[in-house]
């Protein structure tokens, strides 16, 4: 085994890398990215680089120099040929693998047919967002999702008026209606025109059109609808993706259909423990990080050497002075209850249909919820 390709350079693309040559690979490794940019952190994009407290330099992760690879930036894969062992690029050229960690992660979703509309998934994205966010501009979201209420929260930093629409009836829908209504407050409480179970019929460059005919007007339009899998150069390929795009892997981060692929990161389907092996797939940065490692790990052993990916999914939102943050599985949860609250700090936690704890939820209150994650992942292994 000499040859380890990794296609998608950001952060699953870079750990897997990274591993790769921690786990003492001394053959070829080369990383094939469809940006220009070196890997940088997504986060600040809805946050600090779009408040203007951080630059892109500030968001490049470090190591990337340092890191003994060939980088393909601004290739992207357009084939994938398993017989022959090659990804095909868009340039024309073909690089050969023995071993191929997926690492493509998401898009953002956009509204079909929607022109001069934005979304933000890239730091290009977040640096043209960010021009356009000036003291008074009118901002209207639609989609109330994490990505929505970021932006919210941060444009209303910075002196926009913002008008956020979701046909959901409350925020961030994994959270449920207990601790969505709290979102919700806190945006209204911040001077956001939320429209919540409000359909939205049409999307321009000039606002949004509600259902029932109500114009929003606007200088700035996001769509903050989600994440859609790079899956599309696979196609032809016979792997397996899942019915919204993912990648179908093994608790190993495994194809089900070739040992020699991986996947890491948004991209990846694989059944998870701590929920009784239902096939997830998670677009959180720790869990991207987590399984860059091991795909890069997984990536130079025997198949039946392989660890599995245990740990529960985890991830943080900041809006206002509010940092949220859940661990586990708590969308899937059949009951959320709140059990503690003291002043801005608020507990949840989640459980299954059968009284097992799935999942937690904190609103500023990240001891505590660093306890659960510990819990959690135990649980996980045991499982
Ligand atoms: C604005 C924003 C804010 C976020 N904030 C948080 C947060 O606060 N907390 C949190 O937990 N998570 C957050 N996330 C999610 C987190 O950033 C992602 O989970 C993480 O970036 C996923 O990493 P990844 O490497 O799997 O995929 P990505 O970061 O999507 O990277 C995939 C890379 O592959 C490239 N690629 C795609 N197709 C091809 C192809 N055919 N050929 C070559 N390259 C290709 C892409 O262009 C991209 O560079 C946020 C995401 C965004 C967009």
């Amino acid at each position: 085994m000499d040859r380890v390709v990794v296609v998608g350079a950001s952060l699953a693309g870079l750990r897997a890398a990274q591993a790769v040559r921690a786990s003492g690979h001394e053959g070829s490794l080369v990383v094939v990215g469809d940006e220009e940019h070196p890997p940088y952190n997504r986060p600040p994009l809805s946050k600090g680089l779009l408040a203007g407290a951080q630059s892109h330099a500030d968001c490049v992760f470090p190591g990337v120099d340092a890191l003994d690879a060939e980088w393909r930036l601004g290739a992207a894969a357009v084939g994938l040929d398993r017989d022959g062992r090659t990804v095909a690029l868009a340039d024309g050229g073909r690089v050969p693998y023995d071993r191929l960690v997926v690492a493509t992660g998401c898009r953002a979703r956009t509204w079909p047919g929607a022109e001069g509309v934005v979304t933000l998934r890239t730091v290009d994205d977040a640096v043209a967002l960010g021009r356009a966010l000036q003291p008074g501009a009118r901002l209207a979201i639609v989609g109330a999702g994490f990505v929505g209420c970021e932006v919210a929260a941060t444009a209303r930093g910075l002196g926009c008026d913002v008008t956020l629409v979701d046909v959901a009836p409350h925020p961030l829908l994994p959270l449920g209606p207990e601790l969505g209504g709290r979102c919700a407050a806190l945006h209204r409480e911040h001077g956001v025109d939320l429209r919540l179970s409000t359909a939205v019929d049409a999307v321009d460059r000039a606002g949004i059109t509600l259902a029932g005919g109500e114009r929003v007007d606007a200088d700035v339009v996001l769509v903050a609808l989600g994440g859609v899998p790079n899956t599309e150069w696979l196609a032809g390929s016979g792997l397996t993706l899942d019915a919204r795009g993912g990648l179908r892997c093994d608790g190993t981060l495994t194809s089900v259909d070739d040992p020699d692929v991986l996947a890491a990161g948004d991209v990846a389907a694989w059944p998870h423990a701590l929920v009784g092996g239902e096939v997830v797939r998670v677009e959180h940065w720790t869990t991207a990080a987590e399984h860059g490692g091991l795909a890069g790990r997984n990536a130079v052993v025997d198949p039946a050497d392989r660890a599995a990916h245990v740990a529960p999914p985890y991830f943080w939102s900041d809006q206002y002075a509010t940092k949220i943050q859940a661990v586990g599985f708590p969308g899937r949860a059949a009951t959320l209850a709140i059990v503690e609250e003291d002043g801005p700090r608020l507990l949840a936690e989640a459980h299954d249909a059968d009284g097992r704890l799935v999942g937690a939820v904190a609103f500023n209150h990240a001891k505590r919820l660093a306890a659960y994650r510990r819990r959690l992942a135990t649980e996980a292994v045991a499982a």
